[in-house]
């Protein structure tokens, strides 16, 4: 066979056990799935911000990045609830290069999984502990969620993941919500109906077992920008976008009519610096719209310690080694032009 088994991993269940959340982490977590929960139901008018690098390389920046975000999160909270993005695998569109601290936790050295899985529980758990963040991260391995869902606040599927059944049904069995992204192709028949799926009840195979899901209410769009047939980058977040999309809602009949706005990737071409204007972008049109306000929940904002992405052989200290990102000075003076502009 050409599949080596290397060996057997602990299932979720005994790295929750070595590993465990504390009552007080348990309770922080609960309320925060509340509030964030409460947004997409529109019982709360809160917007959500769901910020932080591209892919979380090292432990040591992304913690550093978490800290300055929660003194700014404490400035905003009567606005805004800060999801920090805390991305543990990466989907690559080759399948080349770095796929996240799950694959690699020493970015430098061999994928070593088993390391990653604590490495990646570790991580989620000093943000939840320390800093009162329960945190977003992409659902690139269905299979995997369980050794994060006592941690996480929020799951992306990714926009090359969000045409596959099993990321559909098993986003259909979380309590927490899940962000369905437009595909890569732009369609966005292809969102809606992962969020139609994800918002209905399924019976199927989950870890070898037989399982039941409610449907999960809480799955929304995330609209991200596509490559057109030629491989240009082209947005969707614009004011006609965005109540094309909100039309679609409509027509579909779907429970809580919600989109986040990525403004990295094909939003911004990844132009990072372009964040900014497209954030504040998105606001006016919030701002001009009651049905955009309605409709637009938050947005996803790729940012980091420094500005841009990692040259090779380069070995910056909160230098993004993915997606170019915009630096910390400049998302906390976006984040505080967001707040006074909501
Ligand atoms: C990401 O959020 O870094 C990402 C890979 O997004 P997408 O699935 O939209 O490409
Ligand atoms: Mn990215």
């Amino acid at each position: 066979m050409s599949m080596n088994f290397q060996r057997k991993l602990p299932i979720p269940q005994e790295v929750k056990q070595e590993f465990p959340v504390t009552e007080r982490m348990a309770q922080v977590k609960a309320q925060r799935d509340r509030a964030i929960c409460d947004v997409f139901e529109g019982k709360s008018d809160k917007f959500i911000l769901i910020i932080g690098p591209c892919s979380a390389d090292h432990s040591e920046p992304v913690l550093e990045y978490i800290s300055r975000l929660r003194k700014v999160a404490d400035q905003v909270s009567d606005k805004m609830i800060i999801v920090p993005r805390i991305y543990t695998n990466k989907p690559r569109t080759t399948g080349a290069g770095y796929k996240g601290m799950l694959h690699q936790p020493d970015p430098e050295a061999k994928p070593d999984m088993y390391k990653g899985l604590i490495a990646i529980r570790e991580l989620h758990m000093d943000a939840l502990r320390d800093y009162d963040f329960s945190c977003a991260d992409e659902m690139l391995y269905p299979e995997n969620y369980r050794y994060l869902s006592d941690l996480l606040s929020y799951v992306a599927i990714g926009a090359r993941s969000v045409e596959n059944q099993q990321h559909r049904l098993t986003a259909s069995g979380l309590d927490i919500p899940a962000g369905m992204k437009n595909p890569t192709g732009g369609e966005l028949s292809v969102m809606l109906n992962a969020v139609k799926a994800a918002q209905s009840s399924h019976t199927f195979l989950y870890r070898g077992w037989e399982v039941v899901s409610d449907g999960n209410p809480y799955a929304h769009a995330i609209m991200r920008g596509y490559l057109d047939f030629a491989g240009r980058s082209i947005s969707n977040y614009h004011y006609e976008d965005l109540l094309q999309l909100n039309d679609l809602y409509i027509a579909s009949g779907l429970k809580n009519p919600s989109v986040i706005v990525d403004t990295n990737h094909n939003n911004s071409g990844k132009k990072y610096l372009e964040q900014i204007r497209i954030a504040k972008d998105i606001i006016h049109s919030r701002n001009a719209s009651p049905i955009i306000k309605g409709l637009v929940k938050g947005l996803m904002i790729e940012s980091y310690l420094e500005d841009g992405a990692q040259g090779a052989g380069e070995h910056v200290f909160g230098k993004s080694i993915t997606d170019p990102c915009l630096g910390w000075e400049k998302s906390e003076r976006l984040i505080f032009d967001i707040a006074e502009k909501l």
